[in-house]
């Protein structure tokens, strides 16, 4: 999945359990006779999809009761959602109607077990058709959508499974509306509209796009077939095609480093929204869903879109197939919890950068530059002096995109495992680099743990090869492929927040991170929104910091700041002043006007910049060379 670049900072301090590694056991039966899924959408302005379930049960199930239950969650994003919310009308009844004829079944009573189970009694019957609305109108990777434009949907939010027959074969078949044509990451043919999938946790990993006007273009790279799907809301401004050239560019750059990818065909789902909210990226076995919240038209969009393509691609590897032992089969009644995020998305993020430099869609200045934004967000966050890339990883259900009613601390407390680890990516990769002088890289460690954890490695389950690693995999693979101890690198920068030892790393490849103070201090400990312009309002407060000394707090609306009316302007304001300086400041919370003075403390925000080493060795250049090349 992929997050907004900006989102460098959320997520909560807890008391985190150990957890015991120990497979989750899933109460799997003999396969009923068939499950067969039906979705139709006769009225897509009510954006309610209508799916139907025919199962047909061996005698064994007469006179018992089948469960039907709405996930919590959907893989790809860590946040429970609870989709039983939006479900409504239920039905039940005995028996299935032969395909084509009129039936009249017998009603069934529905028991609502809990808050995502539905229970049905069998009774005599030899089957059951259970059938309910969704109700469904989010374009993205883990919602669904259905409006008179089209329907796009990640079948984890909208179908259900049937209760421990999760592993079961599943038939979809989807009736769309007249004209609108149906393609996936599983279409075979551009008429198709029945899918049979191995288990329905194959059947929710194939999002699905029905539309009149998708476009579709192809290329081949090494025997395998890839198709571009786009569905815009607006204009193109004329860079389709070259969008098209510049994806084949980092599927090239991709399986240069990996190696063959372990399928035939793979889709890029792509939907230009041009909403300015709708923007996600979702990775799948064989397809991506694709989100841009503007049009490909619109300035940077096209580098934006290429950013996430190379993001998600570079998922076909690592998260979908090499991938943390938690990671699939998954238990939807509780929220998934692994140490591994950092590795899953942060590397991910990392190699999605250096694959844009290795494919020749980035320069190496871009490249550095980008790197070093990530670091100033990293390093001016608070929450990097609180909470690891382990525990940020374990915090995943609460910051990956979760809503809360409940006012929480995240801001000051957390950070995300993408752009930490992103950090640890790219520190590591430097380090194995320069310690080996060159022999080993990242790339290496990467492409054995791919080998080792999922190609050569038996099944754990019915969902896919391999077994899925636990985080201290990867340390043993690193130590085992560069012959370094990196038992330290681990517990300090990893397991613990001590800063990453960028000095070290940079200097391998004659480069060095140089620390400034940024231009407008921030030397108040706030942030501030401007959501609206004529009243500024505090976002967040630091803890221990000016700000929270003066009493303010979060929600707190400014009036003026040193005598002046506050507006966006207020930083240069307060650079006005110097440290231990006062600063009177007036702000409004709820219906009292409250007077405060600010005494300004320290700068406590800076810049960072990956530059040139001066007087750097040949050496460090030509390992420079081979690690932003790959060659
Ligand atoms: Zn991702
Ligand atoms: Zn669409």
């Amino acid at each position: 999945m992929r997050v907004s670049p900006t989102r460098l900072v959320y997520g909560p301090l807890v008391v985190l359990v150990a957890l015991s590694f120990a497979q989750v056991v899933f109460g799997q039966q003999a396969p009923l006779r068939s499950i067969k899924y039906n979705l139709s959408m006769s009225r897509p302005t009510a954006h309610l999809f209508e799916v139907s379930i025919e199962v047909q049960l061996t005698d064994e199930w007469k006179n018992k009761d089948i469960q039907f239950q709405m996930p919590k969650w959907s893989p790809g994003r860590y946040a429970v959602f609870d989709f039983a919310k939006n479900v409504q009308e239920f039905q039940a009844a005995g028996g299935v109607c032969p395909t084509g004829a009129k039936c009249k079944l017998a009603a069934r009573k529905v028991t609502r077990v809990d808050d995502q189970t539905w229970s049905v009694p069998t009774e005599s019957s030899n089957g059951l058709t259970i059938s309910y609305k969704v109700f469904g109108n989010d374009l993205s990777g883990t919602f669904s959508q259905l409006d008179e434009r089209h329907a796009n949907f990640n079948g984890g939010s909208i179908f259900m499974y049937v209760v421990d027959h999760k592993a079961d074969p599943v038939q979809l078949t989807i009736e769309a509306p007249a004209g609108w044509r149906t393609i996936n990451g599983r279409s075979t043919s551009l008429d198709q509209s029945t899918w049979q999938f191995e288990n329905w946790d194959i059947m929710i990993d194939t999002p699905t796009e029905i539309a009149p006007d998708w476009t579709k273009d192809d290329f081949n790279v090494d025997g395998k077939k890839y198709h571009v799907v786009i569905h815009s809301f607006g204009s193109d401004g004329g860079k389709r095609a070259s969008l098209v050239k510049d994806i084949e560019k980092i599927v090239r750059a991709e399986t240069a480093l990996w190696g063959p990818p372990e399928f035939d065909e793979y889709t890029f789902l792509i939907h230009f929204a041009g909403d300015d909210h709708s923007g996600d990226g979702m990775e799948h076995l064989t397809s991506t869903q694709i989100i841009e919240t503007g049009l490909l038209s619109d300035p940077g969009m096209y580098d934006e879109t290429l950013g996430t393509v190379a993001h998600e691609f570079f998922h076909v590897w690592n998260v979908k197939r090499l991938r943390p032992f938690e990671l699939g089969p998954w238990d939807f009644t509780k929220p998934a919890n692994t140490r591994g995020l950092w590795i899953a998305e942060g590397f991910t993020n990392y190699y999605g950068h250096l694959m844009l430099r290795r494919a020749g869609l980035l320069d190496d200045l871009k490249f550095l530059r980008r790197e070093s934004g990530t670091i100033a967000g990293i390093e001016n966050a608070p929450g990097s002096h609180l909470m690891s890339a382990e525990e940020s990883s374990l915090s995943a259900p609460f910051i990956d995109d979760a809503p809360h009613a409940q006012n929480t601390n995240l801001e000051n407390t957390a950070i995300s495992y993408y752009p930490k680890g992103e950090l640890i990516g790219m520190v590591l990769d430097l380090i194995i680099r320069g310690r080996t002088k060159g022999k080993v890289s990242l790339d290496d460690v990467m492409r054995k743990m791919y080998e080792e954890l999922y190609l050569k490695s038996p099944n754990n389950s019915y969902y896919l090869r391999g077994r899925g690693y636990h985080t201290e995999d990867l340390q043993r693979v690193a130590s085992e492929v560069s012959g370094l101890d990196l038992t330290e690198f681990f517990d300090r920068h990893i397991r613990s927040v001590e800063m990453l030892p960028y000095a070290e790393a940079f200097g391998y490849v004659g480069l060095q991170l140089v620390k400034s103070q940024a231009k407008e201090p921030f030397n108040a400990g706030m942030s501030v929104q401007f959501d609206d312009p004529r009243t500024p309002v505090i976002e967040n407060v630091q803890n221990n910091s000016v700000a929270e000394n003066a009493g303010l707090q979060k929600g707190d609306a400014i009036v003026d700041l040193g005598g002046k009316p506050a507006t966006n302007g207020w930083r240069s304001t307060l650079a006005g002043y110097k440290t231990g300086q006062s600063v009177p400041m007036t702000v409004k919370r709820d219906r009292r006007t409250i007077k405060v003075n600010l005494v300004l403390g320290e700068p406590e925000r800076y810049e960072y910049k990956i530059i040139e080493k001066s007087g750097a060795s040949a050496e460090a250049k030509a390992l420079r060379g081979m690690w932003l090349s790959g060659k």
